[in-house]
């Protein structure tokens, strides 16, 4: 992993018109990099947009406002004919990949396919690709000639995956990949894209509901609430020592498999529901269910404030209350939550 971003999202964001002039806001102003390399993780409830912020990346989606660089090009506004040649490189996984494999064609037709397209190689090469491929990802040589149907649910998500490396990308969306597979298959397909990471340098953007998966998996993470980025920094420090309210709430909902460690877990119990997207609070997308609440809270959406390393969309860690935890001799930590 080097330090170099290959993705940047600035002020990224992705509203979709409804009828009546309303609007669903599913990405607000999101900031974020995924360097070389790197395994940028995103969490989040299910409809907290972390699926539409993958798509609009790959620009599947056109984004409504802010910037997407992708090796540092601006890419926000190329035509879809200038983006051809930037979406060999860009690709995704998605979460039931059997709906993404054409049952009519052979294994080897569906990982081959891509190639054709994207006009790679002569056909004895490819077909070489294919057999390379069928091969990094744990399957056998004869299910080159089977088809999709006759394969479980793992063996399709390889296939998937073997489907996306042959056009060699630099990054991948893998959009929670794995919550449709047995517990025992997710472990496979996680070490799986942990070899082809090591192997070939490729950055992910892994998108999950489950923390701790997504921690085991990630160099960073970015917490995602009502479609903005609350929390974001080293896998370690958010999923370790959660700072943020909401993360602190995720985190401490995620089964431990200790008893003894579940026991001494302090669980936070999130009150209220998510507010809609068609109609966004003003303040703090987080303040109709935090505990920590502030009356200025509710009036401005705060900014994201560094601190130790880590971005953190919250109030409480604006500066001038860092003030008052340091007169009081405290840590942020100490004077919020103890
Ligand atoms: Fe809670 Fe206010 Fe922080 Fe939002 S800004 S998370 S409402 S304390």
């Amino acid at each position: 992993m080097t330090g170099k971003p290959l993705v940047e999202l600035n002020s990224m964001s992705k509203y979709f018109p409804l009828s009546g002039g309303k609007k669903v806001y599913a990405v607000n102003g999101v900031t974020l990099s995924v360097a070389r390399g790197e395994t940028l993780g995103i969490v989040g409830e299910s409809g907290c947009g972390k699926s539409t912020m993958g798509r609009t990346m790959l620009k599947i989606y056109e984004p409504t406002a802010g910037n997407i660089i992708f090796d540092g090009e601006d890419i926000t506004k190329l035509s879809r004919r200038a983006m051809l040649p930037m979406r060999r490189r860009m690709q995704m996984i998605f979460q039931d990949p059997y709906a993404s494999l054409n049952p009519r064609l052979t294994i080897g037709d569906i990982i081959e396919e891509p190639m054709i397209i994207h006009k790679l190689g002569t056909p004895n090469e490819r077909k070489a690709k294919v057999r390379d491929l069928i091969e990094t990802v744990g399957l056998k040589p004869d299910h080159v000639r089977r088809y999709p149907h006759e394969f479980s649910g793992g063996q399709r998500q390889r296939i998937g995956i073997a489907r996306t490396l042959a056009l060699q990308p630099d990054f991948i969306v893998c959009d929670e990949p794995i919550s449709a597979l047995d517990v025992s298959i997710q472990a496979q397909i996680v070490n799986l894209l942990e070899k082809i990471q090591r192997e070939n340098g490729i950055s992910y953007l892994f998108i999950a509901h489950d923390l701790g998966m997504v921690h085991h998996i990630s160099h960073r993470i970015g917490v995602l609430y009502l479609g903005s980025l609350v929390e974001y920094g080293a896998s370690d420090d958010v999923y370790g020592r959660p700072l943020h309210p909401y993360t602190r709430a995720l985190v401490s909902a995620a089964p431990i498999p200790d008893p003894k460690l579940s026991k001494l877990k302090k669980r936070v119990i999130l009150e209220g529901e998510i507010p809609s997207p068609i109609s966004l609070p003003t303040g703090c997308p987080f303040a109709g269910r935090c505990a920590y609440a502030m009356p200025e809270c509710t009036q401005k959406k705060p900014e994201a404030y560094d601190y130790e390393g880590r971005k953190i969309a919250c109030g409480l860690y604006a500066p001038s209350k860092m003030m008052e935890y340091s007169r009081a001799g405290k840590t942020p930590e100490e004077a919020i939550f103890s």
